[in-house]
């Protein structure tokens, strides 16, 4: 987009000293704003750190793209808004002005207008009157107009979309009375009901199958579902399809960066992931997984690709995404013990014998930095991530797991001393326990939930994968969940010398079940249920184990004036829950049991209690915490001579705003409607 160039130049801080470095920037609604580090960076060879540079121009020019896909008109939305900040006449000290700019903040924070979290549609905190004056007073030069509309019809459209409740009023429906694709905002059908889309797809799935079924395609990943005149056709994300002039930007940087990759099986998978954006055959796609979670001996990895299926209520179609990462070798030797121990730690699992993975293969461990978060990654980020998804690949090669350990570690430092451990934990002792092994503990469950967890387990002969629908992602989250609940507070755990005292596990313990039965209601809108797949993995865990055990009082609610908490009575009679109800959902996931599943989440993951919900909400507002953190990026400069790079510079800016403002400014590559 055009507009004043004047307020995006910003001199980063460059006198901060590493133990001043400020994690935490700016607070609004119910987001924070943090920054992390890249510890070591300088020590990287010049060759990885030119690597870096170019892989992470890939993941900034894939940005637009995530945006369209949460909501077709997210883009002209962004862009008024843009327009509106940079081009703004009037008096910006105003309460209006303010509040429309907590508006802006958040449609950056949630790549569109529904919360990232919740996925419900939010809304400025100004009238519609107030907003058209805003626009008004920025001049109608550079508003994204459709073909042939005028400027007013445009303001009175764009302002409807935003200020109308009815319209888009979900980004992802979950709720199961409903169609789930008429009732979701997401950019992934159009003109389908969830049954024709079904259907679609069933019906290739099963063609294929009737040819290899050994390499089972994702089908619809990559694609937009569309029908139009009774017809139904996908249009898929690739060079000449949809997303076209985002790819393009993203192909180029990745050749660039292909000349820098560490080995030669790294370079072929950016040569083939290159021929994917080319074509969008899903099967130069899994071709890629493959080289890439063969490849374990780089310092530096990424991923660039429409990957996590959270977003689409049918959970076929991948959001775009991409991670720019290199190796913390003090942290990888943590999680390196683990994995090498997968096959131990498979066979000695509290699940049916059946069900266990006979051979582990390929459990690849590692702790990573973020060096760049792009896509769906951007600004809210994972603290770990496991892939690829594919159930075939995982089964042939193996999965590779990450850990992301900056990241984790500005969330602790953010969190430091906010009030919410003193305000939330049972006791003093309580207090302690975390203080003293809640970083380590949470690193520890990080390691097995994704090393282990996710990789654990097999399917019985007949069963896709898919059965679960919906709720998949839940039960596959609680799933690895409960394998690193249930193992933490195994005698393994010391004998690997991972940690030399129980007070570890009773740290992980009590953490886990004060966040799944109070703590994260904090997250929750009054009156609202649970909608995201962590979250109600967590509950369903927490909750189950409190109902189940209630008879011996394993977990137990306790009141101290009218401040309620938990307690932990038996930690291992809660670890046996933990292995119990591991063994229930891995039967669920390998049979493909929908029925069990879907009664185990929405028994126990969905609905709140609303008077706890409300007095956790009220103690919690008492703290003027965000629940939710994102991040900004650190920027690479390329310091050039002749046309050579001879060093990057990390520099780490200190504005939201003014980054938002640049990656639009440079990384905009999308029509404003697609
Ligand atoms: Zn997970």
């Amino acid at each position: 987009m055009k507009g004043n160039n004047t307020t995006l130049t910003h001199k980063p801080e460059t006198t901060e000293k590493p133990e001043d470095f400020r994690f935490l920037l700016e607070q609004f609604a119910d987001l924070k704003i943090l920054r992390y580090q890249v510890p070591g960076f300088s020590s990287l060879t010049l060759r990885q750190k030119s690597f870096i540079y170019y892989l992470s121009q890939a993941a900034l020019s894939g940005r637009d793209i995530i945006y369209d896909q949460n909501y077709r008109y997210n883009l002209a939305i962004r862009r008024t808004l843009e327009h509106i900040v940079l081009n703004y006449k009037g008096d910006r000290n105003t309460p209006d002005y303010e509040a429309f700019m907590v508006y802006v903040k958040r449609v950056w924070f949630s790549n569109g207008i529904h919360h990232h979290h919740s996925k419900d549609k939010f809304f400025p905190a100004i009238s519609r009157a107030t907003f058209l004056k805003f626009i008004e007073e920025s001049g109608r030069e550079g508003l994204p107009l459709k073909p042939g509309q005028s400027p007013e019809d445009f303001c009175s459209e764009i302002a409807e979309i935003i200020f109308n409740p009815d319209i888009a009023p979900k980004g992802v429906c979950q709720d199961q009375v409903k169609d789930l694709l008429t009732h979701s905002s997401v950019n992934f059908y159009e003109g389908l009901t969830e049954k024709e889309a079904l259907d679609y797809y069933r019906k290739m799935d099963k063609e294929a199958s009737n040819e290899d079924s050994s390499s089972r395609i994702s089908f619809g990943l990559n694609s937009k579902l569309v029908k139009s005149n009774g017809r139904i056709s996908e249009i898929p994300y690739r060079i000449g399809g949809l997303y076209s002039e985002a790819i393009e930007q993203i192909i180029y940087w990745l050749g660039k960066a292909a000349d820098y990759a560490e080995n030669g099986l790294q370079q072929k998978t950016i040569e083939t992931l290159i021929s994917y954006y080319q074509t969008g055959d899903l099967k130069t796609w899994d071709a890629t997984n493959v080289m890439w979670v063969n490849n374990h001996e780089t310092e530096v990895d990424f991923i660039n690709g429409f990957i996590e299926n959270y977003s689409d209520p049918l959970g076929l179609k991948a959001t775009w995404e991409s991670l720019v990462s290199y190796k913390d070798m003090e942290a990888s030797k943590r999680s390196g013990i683990i994995s090498a121990n997968a096959q131990w730690f498979e066979d000695h699992s509290p699940v049916d014998p059946r069900f266990r993975k006979k051979e582990v293969r390929g459990v690849s461990a590692q702790a990573i930095n973020a060096a760049q978060l792009g896509g769906d990654c951007y600004p809210s980020s994972p603290i770990g991530i496991n892939l690829p998804n594919a159930d075939w690949i995982r089964k042939q090669h193996g999965s590779k797991s990450v850990t992301i350990e900056n990241i984790t570690l500005a969330h602790e430092k953010a969190a430091l001393g906010n009030g919410m451990l003193e305000e939330f934990a049972f006791d003093e002792e309580e207090i302690q326990l975390a203080k003293k092994y809640g970083s380590l503990a949470g690193s520890l469950h990080t390691d097995l939930h994704e090393c282990l967890g996710h990789g654990s387990g097999q399917l019985m002969p007949g069963t896709k994968g898919d059965e679960l629908k919906n709720y998949g992602s839940p039960l596959e989250e609680a799933r690895a969940d409960l394998f690193a609940l249930y193992y933490i507070a195994d005698p393994k755990m010391t004998e690997l010398q991972l940690f030399d005292t129980e007070d570890v596990f009773r740290a992980a313990y009590n953490a886990y079940i004060r966040n799944g039965l109070i703590t994260q209601l904090t997250r929750i809108g009054p009156g609202n249920n649970i909608e995201q797949a962590h979250m109600r993995s967590r509950q369903l865990i927490a909750a189950w184990c409190y109902d189940k055990g209630r008879e011996f009082n394993v977990i137990e609610f306790r009141k101290k004036g009218n401040k309620t908490f938990v307690k932990i009575n038996s930690y291992a009679g809660l670890r046996a829950l933990f292995g119990e109800l591991l063994a229930e959902i891995q039967r669920i996931k390998s049979t493909g049991d929908y029925e069990a599943g879907r009664d185990l989440i929405e028994n126990y993951g969905v609905k709140v209690n609303p008077e706890l919900h409300r007095e956790v909400l009220e103690r919690f507002s008492a703290l003027n915490i965000a629940p939710y953190g994102g991040f900004i990026n650190p920027v690479f400069v390329p310091v050039m001579q002749e046309n050579e790079i001879t060093d990057v510079i990390p520099e780490y800016p200190d504005s939201f705003t003014v980054q938002m403002l640049q990656y639009s400014d440079r990384y905009s590559f999308l029509p404003d409607y697609n």
